[in-house]
């Protein structure tokens, strides 16, 4: 079981499947769930690693690995992203399959988990070389990816543009009376490729929501709060820009280049301009450059990880500021870095409900797929905001009727869903 080979392992050398692991231990024990259900969702379904020949610009050909776990399917077909990152790797693969099976349980959708990827830099490659390795790996995926199967979305380094690829070698893959039959093997497609309005921002719109929930629940005020973004990408320049449409203060920015401070703030529309000039926050200038390390110390209202996991450790969280924490990413905080949060008051607002919102987006373009639709803009926002507050709801209070903190609250919430659809199906045979 994966549990115990993690148990084995060197804590320094801990992963995501670490963290992943002991939060649905943690959450299991608190709900008393049932011992031989533990044992399914303790372990991934199927896991998929695929080594794969692509020619490069220059004519030689590279090898790549890419992955696709598959963690539970109790609840509907498998969903969940596709990260183009050095650091994806087969537990990474499975501990954030793992996260999606409770985040679409917790929104209440009818979808399993899985992620997947390919161990690469993107920025060392070209446009076409990425459109040659994105339709190689997805041949080499076959039909162990699909529309009522396994149904793949951006993640870290991966856009509309690669989903538009996915889905065209997918389709060219089937016979022409199938071809538009298989439009939802993926979602997170551009607009002309049977995308959804609104999906290119869900995510950081579902970020800010959760944020305006807090506040509002807290009868705190977001105009002239402060807020600090680690990763500029599209989760965090989306929860940015509603933020600071809402008079908050975006005044320090982390990406791979460094640390971007201005106590004044720093324009969101700005930033997001120079960064599609430059391809990085590199040379910034209406800001000053700050040690890496300074960042989560940064004085603020609001601190928002939405870059890569492990980012809030024991080492930096006791330098802490910020009153809340609204994860954008996929498991930015660990488990001893919780512990330390929680006694210092501050609430976090897990992952699997803060960016629910991007696998929300993702189910109704999906359900706009396969029923022939297209809503407006309007239409997705205002569904995203309901089904969004009610899982806030939801969360928040069972956290205050348990007595527990909002991240075991979402995971029990997540878990007794899945109890629930084994009890009432059984095990086959
Ligand atoms: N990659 C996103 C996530 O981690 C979206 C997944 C999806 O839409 O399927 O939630």
């Amino acid at each position: 079981m994966i549990s115990e080979k993690i148990k084995k392992n060197d804590p320094a050398k801990r992963g995501m499947l670490a963290n992943v692991m002991r939060q649905f231990e943690h959450a299991s024990d608190s709900i008393g769930l049932n011992p031989n259900i533990r044992k399914i969702l303790a372990i991934t379904n199927n896991e998929l690693v695929v080594h794969f020949p692509v020619k490069m610009d220059s004519g030689e050909i590279e090898v790549f690995t890419g992955y696709r776990v598959q963690h539970n399917n109790a609840l509907g077909p498998y969903k969940g992203g596709l990260r183009y990152h050095p650091t994806v790797d087969l537990d990474a693969a499975r501990a954030l399959a793992m996260w999606m099976t409770w985040k679409t349980a917790l929104a209440g959708l009818p979808y399993g988990g899985a992620k997947g990827g390919i161990q690469i830099d993107p920025k060392k490659y070209s446009t076409a070389e990425l459109e040659r390795i994105t339709r190689r790996f997805t041949y080499a995926l076959g039909d162990n990816i699909g529309p009522e199967l396994d149904i793949p979305a951006p993640d870290i380094n991966t856009n509309s543009q690669t989903m538009a690829w996915i889905l065209d070698t997918y389709m060219s893959t089937k016979s022409p009376n199938e071809r538009s039959k298989n439009l939802h093997v993926v979602t997170g497609k551009p607009l002309g490729a049977g995308g959804s309005e609104g999906r290119d921002r869900a995510t950081g719109f579902g970020v800010f929501l959760c944020v305006k929930f807090w506040a509002q629940q807290n009868k705190v005020d977001l105009k002239d709060k402060t807020f600090i973004v680690q990763g500029f990408g599209n989760v965090g320049y989306w929860a940015s820009s509603f933020l600071e449409n809402e008079g908050a203060k975006l005044i320090a920015v982390q990406d791979v280049t460094g640390t971007y401070y201005n106590k004044d703030g720093i324009s969101v529309e700005e930033l997001n301009d120079y960064q599609n000039s430059v391809g990085s926050l590199e040379g910034f200038k209406n800001a000053s450059l700050i040690p890496s390390d300074k960042f989560f110390g940064t004085e603020c209202d609001i601190c928002i990880p939405a870059a890569l996991g492990n980012q809030i450790t024991a080492a930096n969280a006791p330098g802490i500021k910020a009153k809340v924490i609204a994860e954008g990413a996929n498991g930015p905080t660990d488990v001893e870095a919780e512990e330390i949060l929680l006694q210092k008051d501050i609430t976090i607002i897990p992952d699997i409900l803060c960016n629910s919102g991007g696998v929300i987006g993702s189910y109704f373009e999906w359900l706009q797929n396969r029923n022939g639709e297209i809503w407006t803009m309007e239409e997705v926002m205002e569904k995203l905001e309901k089904k969004l507050k009610t899982s806030f709801d939801r969360v928040m209070n069972v956290a205050k009727e348990r007595g527990v903190d909002p991240r075991t609250a979402a995971f029990m919430i997540a878990i007794e869903r899945l109890e629930q659809a084994y009890i009432q199906r059984g095990i086959f045979p």
